[in-house]
């Protein structure tokens, strides 16, 4: 197979020379062969890249500046290169993280250019308003571009979680330096390439792929206005303290270890699609995603065996066939993290029901089988700390209000999802679990509604005009006017 290699770094809106020789190298985690490289930056990349972008926001008739309808001409022709290239994207995120092709086409292929309308749609609507005072004057709220931007991203969704970030950062005027994960770059470099054919002024996007030392720096660099970060509760812990010093901006996307209630009213097993998309979705790398199902103890059986009919009835396979459902973990390491989880899942007295290892028809490749622990103690690790493959823990519980006592016996916050063969109680369930979002009978990020965590799970939103404003500041001017 021919490797996807490239030479140079995304800066300044050209292909730029990077400061040193150092390279990552992309191995793919279905036939752990080499796939790809590119340069590694380094610090002095980051010093270029944020002089690029900050020279870009400064400029007093630069991008910042523009009318929203001006830069709005030029995300619609971002978002008409990054389609135009969408399954290339898939393709490349499928062999670099080893996400089933169908879903990478899903999320990676298509959503970050409906991301980029969408936000051009937002903005074009007006970054003004005027107000009558209660003090007889009026005054003028204006939405400002925050500034130059650091974007950091993970490996497991990769593009669509870069758009969350680019799509509502440059349609508020912002400039953005994007620090993307190593184990996923390639992807990132074909972004980029969209946005040099798309005509974004030269500093606008930034591309500087680099590993957690290199993340530091880009967070505490003095030319950044504002971090956005998705990632690992503990590696956002790390950047809170370091834009806490510096009274910098931050959103974080952190971590999750949500629960999917099965109430005692409904058949799971009509439910199949949508619970497998809630609870086991991309080799179960997801934050979101429903790893603790809560099942009440009087049909306890039998939605264990409906659980664990779906988890054996999986195929896993090489991800870039359409008709696989598990692919492999992103990584060894990742691999090592959740076997150790299994292994820990078994020595605290959980019940293996299905999987709990690597499937036997695989002699390479970093993949586990779907794995199924019935009889979970709420308090057990594996109920508590998020593992980041695809092992359910299944929990009973006696009755609705400990149902909820345990779905927010959680130092995270971010998902959630009921079953329920009644909508209105599934919503009247929603409201009482303590998390940033929770879904009925299934659980779908729509953009126009804000995403994010509590708890250990984040700060701040994105998605939605929510996601929006964590990239403006607001201006108010007292207009020497009276009321009209
Ligand atoms: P990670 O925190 O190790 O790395 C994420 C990114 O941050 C990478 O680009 C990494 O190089 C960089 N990084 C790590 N430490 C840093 C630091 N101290 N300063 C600056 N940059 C740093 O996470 P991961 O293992 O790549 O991703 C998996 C984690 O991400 C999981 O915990 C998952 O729940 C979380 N995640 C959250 C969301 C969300 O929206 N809430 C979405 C996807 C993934």
């Amino acid at each position: 197979m021919t490797t996807i290699d490239y030479e140079r770094l995304y800066i300044n809106g050209a292909w730029t020379a990077p400061e040193s020789a150092k390279r990552i190298a992309v191995h793919s985690p279905t036939t752990e062969g080499l796939i790809g490289s590119v340069p590694e930056g380094t610090e002095r990349d980051i010093d270029n890249a944020v002089a690029a972008a900050r020279r870009a926001f400064d400029d007093p008739t630069g991008w910042a500046a523009w009318a929203p309808a001006r830069r709005g001409e030029v995300l619609e022709q971002f978002a008409a290169a990054l389609e135009a290239r969408g399954a290339e994207t898939a393709r490349r995120v499928t062999i670099q993280n080893g996400m089933p092709i169908w879903l990478a086409m899903n999320f990676e292929a298509g959503f970050p250019a409906m991301l980029v309308r969408y936000y051009a749609g937002l903005v074009a609507a007006g970054l003004e308003e005027r107000r009558q005072g209660m003090l007889g004057k009026q005054s003028l709220v204006l939405r400002e571009p925050i500034g130059v931007v650091a974007a950091i991203v993970p490996w497991n969704v990769p593009q669509a979680i870069t758009f969350l970030k680019l799509a509502p950062a440059l349609a508020a005027g912002c400039t953005i330096v994007l620090k993307p994960a190593p184990e996923t770059v390639l992807d990132a470099f074909l972004m980029a390439e969209a946005a040099l054919e798309a005509g974004l002024p030269p500093g606008v996007i930034n591309v500087v792929p680099a590993g957690r030392e290199v993340g530091a720096y880009l967070v505490e660099h003095p030319g950044i206005d504002k971090v956005s970060f998705t990632g690992s509760s503990a590696a956002g812990r790390s950047i809170a303290r370091t834009c806490g010093d510096l009274l910098r901006p931050v959103t974080l996307e952190l971590g999750g270890k949500s629960a999917a209630i099965v109430l005692d009213d409904t058949d799971l097993s009509d439910l199949m699609e949508s619970f497998f998309a809630s609870t086991l979705l991309n080799n179960g790398q997801i934050c979101w995603l429903g790893t603790r199902v809560l099942a009440p103890r009087s049909k306890y059986n039998t939605i264990v065996d409906t659980i664990a009919g779906l988890a054996s009835s999986l195929q896993i396979g090489d991800p870039l066939d359409e008709s696989t459902q598990i692919g492999p973990l992103v990584s060894q390491r990742q691999r090592d993290r959740v076997e150790s989880y299994i292994e820990k899942g078994k020595s605290d007295g959980g019940r293996l029901v299905v999987g709990g290892g690597r499937p036997s028809d695989r002699d390479k490749g970093w993949f586990v089988e779907p794995t199924i622990f019935a009889d979970v103690d709420r308090n057990a690790t594996i109920a508590q700390e998020e593992i980041f493959g695809p092992v359910l823990a299944v929990i009973p519980y006696e009755d609705d209000d400990d149902a909820i006592a345990i779905a927010n016996n959680t130092d995270y916050g971010l998902g959630g999802s009921v079953w329920t063969s009644d909508p209105e109680r599934g919503a009247a369930f929603a409201r009482r679990i303590r998390s940033g979002t929770v879904g009925v009978n299934g659980y779908v990020n729509d953009p126009v509604s804000p995403f994010g965590g509590i708890k250990s799970s984040g700060l701040g939103r994105e998605l939605g005009p929510e996601g929006l404003s964590a990239f403006q500041t607001f201006k108010t001017i007292y207009l020497d006017e009276p009321n009209s």
